[in-house]
């Protein structure tokens, strides 16, 4: 007989039983997706893995290797294994040993139109290596001096300035923009009022709308170069020269970092993008002035002056005479020394910049030449 707790116990085991098979088959579709997962991961790890040069890149463009030779007579860069150049057929015989002329510069050829400078007079080629060394050795440059600022009414400040001259190729640049873009809108509404004879009858309206844009950015970042000598560093610029930069460029900086007790400056002297033929208007530290202790002359002076029209009102002769006296006196003074210190100040910076402003000149010089030299670098 069929009683309602056998369709019971009968209902509890088939369920027991469907819930172990649903159990079962929902392991198995997640050990499935489990697989499944990890095999895509698998397998774009394996296509993240690939190169270009595995799929062959190296036969369209041919690696750039600093044991590189370039071709003497149509300035090509090639693999130094090659007796002859595969773009003018020329013959390229690999050398070793650049002639240094007395003094460590390199002679230089005028004869040779295509020939960079830093080759000798030779019909040789060198590697892509040497040359940079040698243009690291003919433009890299740095120095060291102690300046000392002399003031008329506060002790010396003694900085230690150093000069850089940097011939550089961008290698990444990480600029932000920030863009402030902001419309201002504004509403004008004309009211003409209708009449019949003098009576008032109606009022129509005019909307005039103008819109003003103001926008406005800022650029911020800070490019990574790469020494002609092969070293790196990160370089902080501003806006206007950041703005023309790309990967690639070469370019020369002329630079002056001060330490005084109280903090650094920091001054471009010269910036160019030899890539672009741009240079940039810089402030030069051979400008810098400071007048501190010019609150001690005006303290000074109002003094005296206190003093004299105190002495005026009590007619104290000997106070007038004082007061005008130390006035004039101190006045004469100052003007004096500043102009001494000041011709001091400047004759020391200009001595400790003339290196690098020589250097600066050298390479204005040779602008054309080297970005010849540069371009197959
Ligand atoms: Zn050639």
């Amino acid at each position: 007989m069929i009683t309602i707790e056998s369709i019971a116990l009968v209902s509890i085991i088939i369920s027991v039983i469907a819930l172990a098979f649903e159990i079962k088959r929902n392991n198995r579709k997640f050990t499935y997706a489990v697989l499944k997962y990890e095999a895509l991961q698998a397998s774009f790890k394996q296509m993240l893995d690939v190169t270009k040069y595995d799929l062959g890149y190296f036969n369209i463009e041919r690696n750039r290797d600093n044991s590189d030779i370039i071709c003497i007579q149509c300035n090509s860069r090639l693999p130094h294994d090659l007796n002859y150049c595969v773009h003018c057929g020329e013959r390229n015989a690999p050398q070793e040993n650049l002639l240094l002329e007395e003094g460590g510069k390199y002679g230089i050829v005028s004869s040779e139109e295509n020939m960079p400078s830093v080759y000798v007079g030779q019909r040789e080629t060198f590697s892509v290596a040497k040359i940079r060394a040698c243009l690291a050795d003919l433009y890299l440059f740095t120095s060291q001096n102690q300046y000392t600022h002399k003031h008329v009414f506060c002790g010396d400040r003694v900085a230690t300035v150093s000069n850089e001259f940097i011939l550089a190729q961008i290698k990444s640049t990480e600029v932000s923009n920030n863009v402030n873009d902001k419309t201002i809108v504004t509403t004008t509404t004309t009211e003409t009022k209708h009449y019949r004879g003098n009576s008032y009858q109606y009022s129509t309206y005019n909307d005039q709308t103008s819109s003003f844009r103001n926008r406005s950015s800022t650029l911020n970042g800070k490019v990574i170069i790469e020494y002609v000598s092969g070293e790196t560093r990160v370089l902080h610029l501003r806006e206007e020269i950041l703005g023309t930069l790309d990967v690639g460029d070469w370019i020369a900086i002329a630079y002056c970092s001060t330490k005084f007790a109280e903090g650094n400056r920091y001054n471009l002297e010269y910036f160019y993008n030899i890539t672009k033929s741009k240079g940039f208007n810089n402030q030069t530290f051979l400008n810098y002035s400071d007048n501190r202790g010019a609150l001690v002359l005006k303290g000074l002076n109002i003094l005296f002056v206190i003093a004299g029209v105190t002495s005026m009102v009590f007619k104290i002769d000997l106070g007038i005479m004082m007061s005008v006296g130390l006035f004039g006196v101190l006045n004469v003074y100052a003007i004096f020394a500043a102009l001494v210190n000041s011709s001091t100040n400047s004759t020391q910076r200009k001595a400790i910049f003339k290196p690098l402003q020589a250097k600066i000149k050298e390479f204005k010089h040779s602008i054309d030449k080297l970005k010849n030299q540069l371009d197959v670098l």
